[in-house]
C-alpha cells in the first residue's frame, strides 16, 4: 500500500504565540527557521483551553463536550460525588493513531496526554504522559520499551513525567526540573525516533507549561506581581534557548521526506484577577447551601448543598467550570422549574 509522507509532531505544552512568534523569536533559531521555511500561525485552542482535553481534542478532532473531558479532573457521572482524574481510557473516540493503525501504520508517542495507564494494545509504541505517577512500574507500551528508556537515561526513575508539586516545590527546584525534564525527554525521543519504524511520531513536553505556571509573574512586566530586577527575569530566554537546541537535535533525525509539525495545546497569560462565581451563584439564588459558610474560602466538597433548590454550581479547577443541576439527569435536579429560570434572591 502506498502511504503518504510520514508525520512528526513535536508538542510544546503551553508554548505561547506571543513568546515564540514575537518576544523570543531571536532566541529560537530552529523554530524561526521552521516558520521561515514552512507556514505558521496562531492555533485556536478549545474551550476550556486545558492540557488534557486540548491534546485529546486535537488528536481526535472532537470537542470537549463530545469527549466528555473538560480538564484534569471530571465529574464521574450525574451524581454529586465529586470528580475523577482523567486517564488513557477516558478518550472513547478514535485518535489519529487509531485511524493509522487500522491502515497498518504504526505510531511512536512520547508523553501525549492522556496516556496513563499504558494501553493493553497499541499500533506502535507509547510512553506515558504527565499523568503517570512518579516511580510507576508500568508506563510504556510495549512494556520492554521501559528497559530501553532506562538504559538510555542510566537508570529507573530518571525519566521525568511531571514535576511533583511544581507550584510549591520551590522556584529553584522547579526550574532545575523543567530543564531536566526537557533534556531527558528529548534524549529518549532521539533514541526512539531512530530505532523504531514509525509512520507517525509525536513527542509532547509539559515542561514549558510548568515553567509558565511558576515563572510568568517574574518575567512579564504586565503581571500584577511582577518585580523588576528579580533573579528569574531571564528564565524564559534561558529555557527557550535550551529548548530550541533540543528541538534542533531531534529535528535533525526526522527523515527529509517527513512532514514536521511543532504545535501547542494552549497559551498562557498573566492572571489579572478572579471571580468567585460560586459566591455569585449563592448571592443570586442559583446555588443554595444548607448552612452559610463563614470565614475564608472552603473547598466545594466540604460544603453541604441543598441540591433540590440548586440550579447551578462550579467545581473542578481554577478556570470556572459551571454545571447545571438538571431535572431528570442529576439525582436531585430541581423539582420546581422556576429554580432553573431565575434565582429566588435575584436583585431587581
Ligand atoms: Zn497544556
Amino acid at each position: 500500500m502506498q502511504h503518504g509522507p510520514r508525520v512528526a509532531v513535536i508538542g510544546l505544552d503551553c508554548a505561547t504565540p506571543t513568546l515564540l512568534f514575537d518576544d523570543l523569536r531571536s532566541e529560537v533559531p530552529t523554530i524561526a527557521k521552521l516558520m521561515d521555511n514552512g507556514m505558521y500561525g496562531d492555533l485556536a485552542s478549545i474551550t476550556p483551553p486545558i492540557t488534557v482535553p486540548a491534546w485529546a481534542c486535537g488528536m481526535t478532532g472532537q470537542t470537549p463536550g463530545q469527549l466528555g473531558i473538560y480538564g484534569f479532573r471530571n465529574r464521574k457521572d450525574a451524581t454529586y460525588d465529586g470528580l475523577s482524574i482523567v486517564h488513557s481510557g477516558s478518550v472513547k473516540e478514535p485518535a489519529v493513531w487509531d485511524a493509522l493503525g487500522a491502515n497498518g501504520m504504526r505510531s511512536l508517542l512520547i508523553g501525549v496526554p492522556p496516556s496513563y495507564p499504558p494501553p493493553a494494545d497499541f499500533p506502535g509504541w507509547r510512553v506515558g504522559c504527565f499523568l503517570t505517577p512518579p516511580s510507576s512500574d508500568r508506563y510504556a507500551y510495549p512494556q520492554d520499551l521501559q528497559a530501553e528508556i532506562e538504559e538510555e537515561l542510566g537508570g529507573k526513575d530518571r525519566y521525568i513525567f511531571d514535576i511533583p508539586n511544581f507550584r510549591k516545590a520551590g522556584s529553584d527546584v522547579t526550574l532545575d526540573q523543567v530543564f531536566k525534564m526537557t533534556e531527558r525527554r528529548f534524549r529518549v525521543g532521539r533514541r526512539l525516533i531512530q530505532n523504531k519504524p514509525w509512520d507517525f511520531f509525536m513527542l509532547c513536553d509539559i515542561a514549558p507549561d510548568r515553567l509558565h505556571h511558576v515563572f510568568w509573574q517574574y518575567v512579564d512586566p504586565a503581571h500584577p506581581l511582577h518585580e523588576p530586577g528579580n533573579k528569574y527575569e531571564g528564565v524564559f530566554h534561558d529555557y527557550y534557548r535550551f529548548l530550541d537546541r533540543e528541538l534542533a537535535s531531534l529535528i535533525e533525525l526526522i527523515p527529509e521526506d517527513a512532514v514536521t509539525i511543532v504545535m501547542s495545546d494552549h497559551g498562557a497569560r498573566p492572571m489579572m484577577g478572579g471571580l468567585c462565581f460560586n459566591d455569585w451563584l449563592i448571592q443570586e439564588g442559583y446555588l443554595v447551601l444548607d448552612e452559610p459558610v463563614d470565614g475564608g474560602p472552603v473547598p466545594f466538597k466540604d460544603v453541604s448543598v441543598d441540591w433540590s433548590r440548586t440550579a447551578a454550581w462550579g467545581d473542578g479547577g481554577y478556570y470556572g467550570r459551571l454545571f447545571l443541576n438538571v431535572k431528570g439527569r442529576e439525582d436531585e435536579g430541581p423539582q420546581a422549574t422556576g429554580h432553573l429560570s431565575g434565582g429566588s434572591r435575584r436583585r431587581p
